[in-house]
């Protein structure tokens, strides 16, 4: 760090995305709930044309035919739709938009939400998660604060019902009351159409988990029309061209592929179905997650052992050196192979460490 770097900023920890390999055919990648299917060919196909000569010139600041094209899709109206660099962006400006008075969030959710506090000096008020890992809508009601919600939630994929959602929101009817649902379309139920009934609800998505596009960096965050200039406020002041011409043109084309998005969706839900159920013989137990990931622990292996284990015999999971959850490990949900390849491994890593056991013993 350079001597000139601001004071307020210096002592910033940031956050630490997970491992990002570049030499990808040495791994089996499941550790940053990326899809394992390619982009829709929709989206595909339109890149070489928004990849042309056009790239001379701005992207559109207010990214009007991509966030009509949302507003179709999710049966709202253009006004009631923004657009940020990834959600983090859009997490970002929620944070700057609606900390003055603190933000409640719980003890395990997304790690970047404590980063956003910290930099932006909002007070966090952290809510413990029950002792089975779930979130007690009734730990959100008359905090006087705005309420940050993952719904589903990560790293436990644990999921709220809209009417447990909608609880909180007409709880707090004068915070605002944040829905993170970046995991929803893994079989969760999603608050959007709250966003017509409370003027103090802003539900934010991606198109980095369900729409495979998290390299292109797209999220949108819906909400009445006033939480939306708010958030639109933020993005003009930052950087009204937060969203770049070849994102623009893929994300709208993606909206317009809903079958591709059923069939991506549908075959990770049955590939979780199919990985819980080979992980629970072998002895792990798991959240009840619906989203594109497990959240599981074993009755004899440590989390930390598990996770290095994996990654020296080339499996990569997401693990979290955090109290509560430090015995357990994050796994993406991936394409059948990359599942039977990890279940293998897992196999191996327990029967090696049942051979070590007996060893000890004769
Ligand atoms: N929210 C949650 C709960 C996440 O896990 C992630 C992904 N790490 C994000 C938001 C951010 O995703 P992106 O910026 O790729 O849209």
């Amino acid at each position: 760090m350079s001597r000139f770097m601001s004071k307020a900023y210096a002592r910033l920890d940031a956050y630490t995305p997970g491992e990002q390999p570049q030499n990808l055919s040495s791994f089996v990648k499941l550790n940053t709930n990326e899809s394992p299917f390619p982009p829709s060919p929709m989206a595909l196909a339109c890149l070489t044309e928004a990849a042309g000569r056009q790239l001379r010139l701005y992207s559109d600041p207010t990214g009007r035919a991509l966030r009509e094209r949302l507003a179709k899709t999710y049966g709202v109206a253009m006004e009631n739709v923004t657009l940020g660099n990834g959600s983090d962006d859009l997490l970002n400006f929620a944070f700057m938009a609606y900390g003055d008075a603190g933000m409640a969030y719980a003890d395990i959710s997304y790690g970047f939400n404590a980063v956003f506090a910290d930099k932006l000096g909002v007070k966090s008020e952290i809510v413990p998660l029950k002792a089975d890992l779930t979130i007690d809508p009734a730990d959100y009601c008359g905090l006087g604060m705005s309420i940050l919600i993952d719904n589903p939630n990560a790293p436990t994929g644990e999921a709220l019902s809209r009417k447990a959602v909608e609880r909180v929101i007409a709880g707090n009817p004068d915070n605002m009351v944040i829905v993170d649902e970046a995991y929803v379309d893994f079989g969760a139920e999603s608050c959007v159409p709250l966003t017509k009934k409370y003027d103090n609800l802003l539900v934010i998505q991606t198109f980095s988990k369900s729409r495979a596009l998290a390299g292109a960096r797209l999220g949108f965050a819906i909400g009445c029309k006033d939480v939306i200039a708010d958030m639109e406020l933020l993005r003009n002041s930052t950087n009204p061209y937060n969203i770049n011409r070849l994102t623009l043109s893929i994300g709208e084309a993606a909206l317009c592929d809903p079958a591709y998005l059923e069939q991506c969706t549908q075959t990770i839900m049955e590939n979780r179905a199919y990985t819980a159920e080979a992980l629970k013989g072998m002895g792990f137990s798991m959240t009840n997650s619906l989203a594109n990931f497990l959240f599981v622990k074993h009755s004899e292996i440590g989390g930390l052992e598990l996770y290095q284990k994996l990654k020296e015999k080339g499996v990569l999971v997401r693990h979290f050196e955090k109290e509560r959850i430090r015995e357990y490990n994050r796994i993406t949900i991936g394409n059948r192979q990359q599942m039977d390849v990890l279940l293998g491994r897992i196999t191996e890593i327990i029967n090696e460490r049942r051979a070590c056991a007996c060893g000890r013993e004769a």
